[in-house]
């Protein structure tokens, strides 16, 4: 039987950027992927957003992994040639009553160690962007875009060069512990030996859990699907800077997010579905029109078709407050050389850099 060190099941960011951070410190390593080229999930499915690290509660993965993330991020995408914008953002109240939201969000993002938010008055913030209407906004100078797709080839490049193997097609169906290794059987493939396992299965984390033997079943988080649809605009957008507005429950909010072409999107909304299905339905653009209105009162009439969707691989429900990531070694599971990783939604693609340091550490303590 075929056997080597380390086995990343899913080449999606995260997978990708845990192989490079693990071939890069000199392990042998194969990425197993279902789909027949890399990233075609979530990491294909999202705003592009280089994220600054405002949002989530102080001390939580998700802060210490967005903004390390955030930064490693940028450094990368210069050294690599990847191609990356950091055009900034707003974050606006579009009415007097959501301005105090303005000022938690704030005080999040310093307590989360970013210190070049401005809190701007409406008056301001229109003459940045003179379309906008809006009661009050917050500018986050370091946020930005980055080409996803570049980002993933630049990290299975780095993988590769340092000796990693990347199997398409590969999907994973069983894993049996034997001998203190874990036999992989692969779909029409033959079994394969490894020593380290790292779940990085985004939506189906949870079920890839369920097909380890022996793996406690109370340690397997359920698998919650939030799905995002986008709407694009049609011709130029009068924006320079991302817009978001304050974040609803489940999402950060219909915002409108910039490509590096300059064209516009806006989305991701929230609807929790059963299943992965990626259309988006028609009959949504309703709801667009009416919350980027809220700040863009001039957006025409049919300017907006229905663009793609991104699912949120989530791990707590809509009326439970957001879990954190959930980075589950062998202290929670009890299986030496075993790492999973749940929940990792928004902002995973900024965090993926600090994200794979944190598995190859625990590796490193094996
Ligand atoms: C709508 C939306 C908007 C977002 N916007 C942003 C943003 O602007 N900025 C940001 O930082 N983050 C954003 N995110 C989050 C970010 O996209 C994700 O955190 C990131 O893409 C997750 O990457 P991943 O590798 O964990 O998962 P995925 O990309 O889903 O990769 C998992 C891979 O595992 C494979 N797989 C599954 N089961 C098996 C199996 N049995 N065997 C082999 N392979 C398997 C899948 O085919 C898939 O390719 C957004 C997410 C969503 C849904």
């Amino acid at each position: 039987m075929d056997s080597v060190e380390c086995a990343v099941i899913g080449a999606g960011i995260v997978g990708l950027a845990i192989a490079r951070a693990l071939a890069t410190a000199g392990r042998e390593v194969v990425i197993l992927e279902t789909e027949d080229a890399i990233g075609t999930h979530t990491s294909s499915r999202n705003s592009e957003v280089i994220h600054a690290g405002l949002y989530y509660p102080k001390g939580s993965l998700k802060a210490r992994a967005c903004v390390a993330g955030r930064r490693r991020l940028y450094e990368y995408c210069a050294s690599h040639g990847v191609p990356y914008r950091r055009c900034g953002k707003l974050i606006v109240a579009t009415s007097d009553a959501q301005v105090a939201e303005l000022d938690s969000i704030l005080k999040k993002g310093t307590d989360n160690g970013v210190d070049d938010l401005v809190r701007i008055t409406a008056a301001q913030a229109e003459q940045m962007e003179p379309a906008l209407r809006c009661a009050g906004a917050l500018h986050s100078p370091s946020t930005g875009i980055v080409d996803s797709h570049a980002l993933m080839l630049a990290y299975l490049g780095d993988a590769e060069a340092a000796g990693a193997m990347l199997g398409l097609r590969s999907s994973l169906e069983k894993v049996f512990l034997r001998d203190g290794c874990f036999e992989l059987h692969v779909k029409d493939a033959s079994p394969v030996r490894c020593a380290l396992l790292v779940n990085s299965a985004g939506l189906r984390a949870p079920s890839v859990a369920r097909r380890i033997e022996g793996f406690p079943a109370s340690r397997i988080p359920r698998e919650l699907y939030a799905k995002g649809n986008y709407y694009s605009l049609a011709g130029r957008p009068p924006f320079s800077r991302l817009v978001y507005p304050v974040p609803e429950p489940g999402g950060l909010g219909v915002h409108l997010t910039l490509d590096l072409a300059g064209q516009a999107r806006f989305g991701p909304d929230v609807e929790w579905v059963d299943r992965i299905d990626y259309r988006v339905d028609p009959r949504r653009s309703e709801g667009f029109y009416a919350a980027i209105r809220r700040y863009w009162p001039g957006l025409p009439e049919g300017a907006l078709a229905p663009g793609y969707a991104g699912i949120r691989p989530k791990i707590s429900g809509p009326t439970e407050p957001a879990a954190d990531f959930l980075i589950q070694g062998p202290a929670a599971h009890g299986i030496p050389g075993l790492v999973n990783l749940f929940g990792i939604e928004s902002p995973g693609l900024t965090a993926s850099l600090a994200l794979a340091d944190d598995v190859a550490a625990l590796f490193s303590r094996l």
